[in-house]
């Protein structure tokens, strides 16, 4: 083979793809080629479904051939992370109680995808139920960071993050609640948004926090983050949050931005998300980031949300308080696992408790019983009621922020990816990971993170850009102009940089 298909990214491979260079079924088997020599050791996929992506990838070949009209990413393979409900293929939410549970329909996005006719390889790892930062509390075992194998990919949504960073799939979904998006991005050198809270439909997600989850693109360029968002996004009736208007041009802002005119763009950096607590060459490349866009013609200055500082204790007690209620369809009755008490009367609730004993992994039971705490009666008022007061006040100084300033921005995770093991112990220092993103799922706005270079250890490290609610083409445009300045620099893509693979050298 002349060229590495699995090098290309999505619109590159997508113009081979027009122009009759590459089949969709060649591409899907390079893909799928990639993932068996390279997914022993990553772990990055629970599941991989050859024969559909392959049968998928025929028939839009078939249709090409045919003349038929097709959408601008037909026959670009795509992964999408367990959380997502797919009809006919297993989805487990990385855990043990929906072990062997096969939807029976798929989420809105997942049609979308198959509408447009992109064959689905597989199915991602992550936390279970979308609860961490590193992957490590998946039921199924460590996704390892393709930069470093002896580290995490980021979490929730590491298994698609790595799987992009490693070549096994040019496009990836995930989800984002407090970050799970955008930090697996990050510490893997991969693009990653999160988009406007309502723009992408959330029918068919196993729900962790409602008022706070969003599914979005995970990718190796802005550009192709927005033809993915592009797909994905838009009204969908079936999802009552879901925003009735159509969305913003958004590969058009990238395109545009990737020209590299930032003119009269103001760039807002949030005073309360830089500085103490982040790492030194987090700090330097973020700095460095600043005047990369003052280069462009943007101008940048600081703005305060002093808010921001009560964000993540917030975040805290509203996600739980939703996962606790979210979860408790997990009963034993309805879906996947059913454990039977181990002596005594079999009662349901017998039933459901030894099934939820059994099923769910310990940061999940911690996070219910927090929520289930923090709703009791007795402390609503103190916990639930003065969160969701922090959350309208984080959602004022967004307002505020974006007066003063176009987009704001910061490092989008205090530190490069860690080892595994560092933070398992310690769930304080694992949530702090989130200390930067978590401020946009509160108010709903969008956020993407794009890599922006090495850190002084070697590992990569991520630049955030938000935008106002309703206006993801801002973050894109931004986002595409620091990539193409950045690439110019770096002579390429940095994931260029990533050592090679070694598969045969290597045991799980
Ligand atoms: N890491 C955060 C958490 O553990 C965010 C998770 C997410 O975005 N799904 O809650």
């Amino acid at each position: 083979m002349t060229t590495d298909i699995t090098r290309l990214s999505a619109s590159e491979l997508a113009a081979s793809l027009a122009d009759g260079t590459v089949s969709s079924v060649e591409a899907t088997q390079a893909h799928l080629d990639r993932i068996a020599e390279v997914d022993g050791d990553l772990n990055a996929f629970l599941h991989v479904s050859a024969e559909e992506a392959l049968a998928t990838a025929a028939d839009v070949d078939a249709r090409r051939s045919a003349g038929d009209e097709l959408g601008p990413l037909a026959g670009v393979p795509i992964a999408i992370k367990d959380v997502v409900v797919t009809k006919g293929l297993p989805t487990t939410a990385g855990s043990k109680i929906l072990e062997g549970w096969i939807p029976p329909y798929d989420a809105t996005l997942v049609e979308r995808i198959k509408a447009a006719g992109l064959p689905i390889l597989g199915k991602t790892n992550m936390d279970e139920f979308a609860m961490g930062s590193s992957t490590e509390h998946s039921a199924y075992g460590n996704t390892r960071n393709p930069w470093d194998l002896d580290r995490i990919p980021g979490g929730s949504g590491g298994g698609s993050a790595a799987a992009v960073a490693a070549f096994e799939a040019p496009l990836a979904i995930g989800t984002d609640t407090g970050g799970s998006i955008r930090q697996p991005g990050a510490v893997t050198g991969t693009v990653g948004a999160k988009p406007t809270y309502g723009g992408v439909s959330r029918y068919g997600l196993i729900a962790m926090a409602s008022s706070l989850d969003q599914a979005g693109p995970v990718t190796r360029t802005v550009l192709d983050a927005a033809l993915l968002h592009e797909l994905i996004g838009g009204h969908d009736p079936r999802d009552s949050t879901s925003i009735p208007e159509a969305l913003p041009r958004l590969a058009d802002a990238a395109r545009l931005g990737a020209a590299g005119d930032l003119k009269g763009l103001r760039v807002g950096v949030v005073k309360e998300l830089s500085g103490e607590g982040y790492q030194e060459g987090v700090s330097a490349r973020f700095a460095e980031s600043l005047d990369t866009l003052r280069a462009l013609g943007a101008e940048v200055v600081e703005v305060s949300c002093p808010h921001f500082t009560y964000a993540l204790d917030a975040y805290y007690l509203i996600m739980p308080a939703e996962a606790s209620s979210n979860l408790a369809k997990f009963d034993g009755m309805r879906f996947g696992l059913r454990v039977q008490p181990s002596e005594g009367p079999v009662t349901a609730e017998r039933v459901m408790a030894a099934t939820r004993g059994t099923g769910f992994g310990d940061e999940v039971k911690r996070r219910v019983i927090l929520g289930t705490y923090a709703l009791s009666a007795g402390y609503y008022d103190a916990y639930y009621g003065s969160a969701q007061k922090v959350r309208t006040l984080v959602q004022r100084d967004f307002a505020a922020a974006f007066d003063q300033a176009d987009v704001l921005v910061s490092p989008t995770a205090p530190t490069t990816a860690f080892k595994f093991g560092e933070k398992l112990d310690d769930p304080l220092a694992m949530y702090l990971n989130d200390v930067a993103t978590i401020p946009a799922n509160l108010a709903g706005v969008p956020g993407v993170s794009v890599p922006n270079g090495l850190s002084d250890d070697g590992l990569p490290v991520g630049f955030q850009i938000l935008a106002p609610a309703k206006a993801d083409d801002r973050m894109y445009r931004v986002g595409a102009a620091l990539e193409a300045s950045l690439e110019k620099t770096w002579g390429g893509p940095l994931l260029a940089q990533a050592p090679e693979l070694k598969t045969t050298e290597l045991t799980r």
